[in-house]
């Protein structure tokens, strides 16, 4: 067993510490003493007894000293990077991204754009097995300091039970088990959009706010809730579902199977349909002659041919922007968040989609509300998924 989770997982008092002092460190880095012991309730004798012991077998570091105005300069600990490694994987429509980060939450290497299309069958679960299998295998770490591999799913996930319910439900069991068979590591799954939040709370955009609506307009449509620091996630782990929200008498079957739903309308796959109907009218776009020779459109071609300037395609995201606004404006009236975050494969179009997004959020949201409300694009724009999935793989292994 790898020793670093052997000293977690004694069941004793002690080893619970431990992961205290750990899950402190993910999320305010280096500490002193005195700051620790604060943290976690502890005596500063005890605590500095259990860190010396986390810093013989390994897994803390004294890592430098603390600058004040004179006096003593107390040290400072932190995680120590080579104790361990996690794996974060990040599904798209048409690709994978794939990394890994040390224990102190440094990428060491990261594999975007892995060509790949994400299809509901155990084929393109095969599929998905080799590209992880064949990215672990290139690298060049001991592997055994390998403790988790986190894979980001969309749709109903029960991250504590391992279950997925909308994607990769192939067999009357946690799709995560599944997995750890397949791969011979621990792995865990978790909501994509919940994943992406997570990435842009500890990595991105966010300082001091504690109270975060995240959105992620990607193929499909969904928000991320964090509620005084904390990840909302429900009872069984499906919050968020704004996508599902039933918000048109129009006539299209949402993939969920109802119709009507927000997503239907507002989302990557409503303006992948949209910019097809119009091809098809006969509308031109520097997509035209892709789609005439009928090679696969992917959501990069169309946010590219925002970003240069395709007029059908910029009339498209300002539309969803400003339907996104006015949905939007609901839940901020809902929730009064510090921070709404727009991220996703559509955010990054800029302030084509957040300019829509933030008029109509001020046109339809109460005034007293929303002046509450700072209205930002995801700052890790493409890599908020994937540094999520990889932060995700690591808090997971300290927070049960
Ligand atoms: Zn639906």
């Amino acid at each position: 067993m790898n020793r670093l989770l052997d000293e977690i997982e004694k069941g004793t008092k002690e080893a619970l510490v431990k992961k205290r002092i750990i899950l402190c460190s993910i999320h305010n880095g280096e500490s002193t003493i005195a700051e620790l012991s604060k943290e976690i309730d502890m005596s500063v004798p005890t605590t500095t007894k259990i860190l010396n012991e986390m810093c013989s077998s390994g897994t803390m570091y004294e890592c430098g000293k603390l600058e004040t105005n004179g006096g003593r300069h107390p040290n400072l600990y932190g995680l120590n990077p080579d104790a361990a490694y996690f794996v974060g994987v990040d599904i798209k429509q048409f690709a994978v991204n794939i990394g890994i980060i040390n224990f102190k939450g440094e990428m060491i290497d990261l594999a975007m754009g892995v060509p790949y299309e994400m299809k509901n069958s155990p084929e393109a679960l095969s599929k998905l097995m080799d590209i992880i299998h064949q990215f672990i295998e290139k690298q060049v770490i001991d592997k055994t300091k390998i403790l988790n591999i986190a894979v980001n799913i969309s749709g109903r996930v029960n991250s504590e039970s391992g279950y997925s319910y909308s994607i990769f439900y192939f067999e009357e069991r946690p799709l995560a088990d599944i997995l750890r068979e397949k791969l011979g590591y621990r792995v865990t799954i978790d909501n994509d959009t919940r994943a992406m939040t997570y990435g842009e709370y500890i990595a991105g955009c966010v300082s001091k706010e504690k109270d975060i609506i995240f959105v992620n307009i990607s193929w499909g449509l969904g928000i991320g809730i964090i509620i005084d620091g904390k990840i909302y996630k429900g009872k069984s782990g499906f919050s968020g579902e704004f996508g599902h929200v039933k918000s048109y008498d129009n006539e299209i079957i949402c993939h969920c199977g109802k119709k009507g739903c927000l997503e239907t309308e507002v989302s990557g796959s409503a303006m992948y349909r949209r910019l097809m109907e119009m091809l098809k009218g006969g509308a031109t776009s520097s997509l035209s002659k892709k789609w005439a020779k009928n090679e696969l459109i992917t959501m990069d071609d169309i946010v590219q041919a925002v970003n240069k300037e395709d007029v059908l395609c910029i009339d498209l995201v300002e539309d969803i922007g400003r339907q996104l606004g006015e949905h939007l404006a609901g839940i901020i009236n809902i929730f009064n968040p510090e921070m709404v975050i727009i991220g996703g494969t559509l955010s990054l179009t800029g302030d084509y989609i957040m300019q829509p997004i933030i008029a109509a959020i001020r046109k339809y949201s109460l005034n007293l509300v929303n002046k509450d409300s700072v209205i930002v694009p995801a700052k890790l724009k493409e890599k908020t998924g994937i540094v999520g999935a990889c932060m995700i793989s690591r808090l997971r292994i300290f927070e049960y």
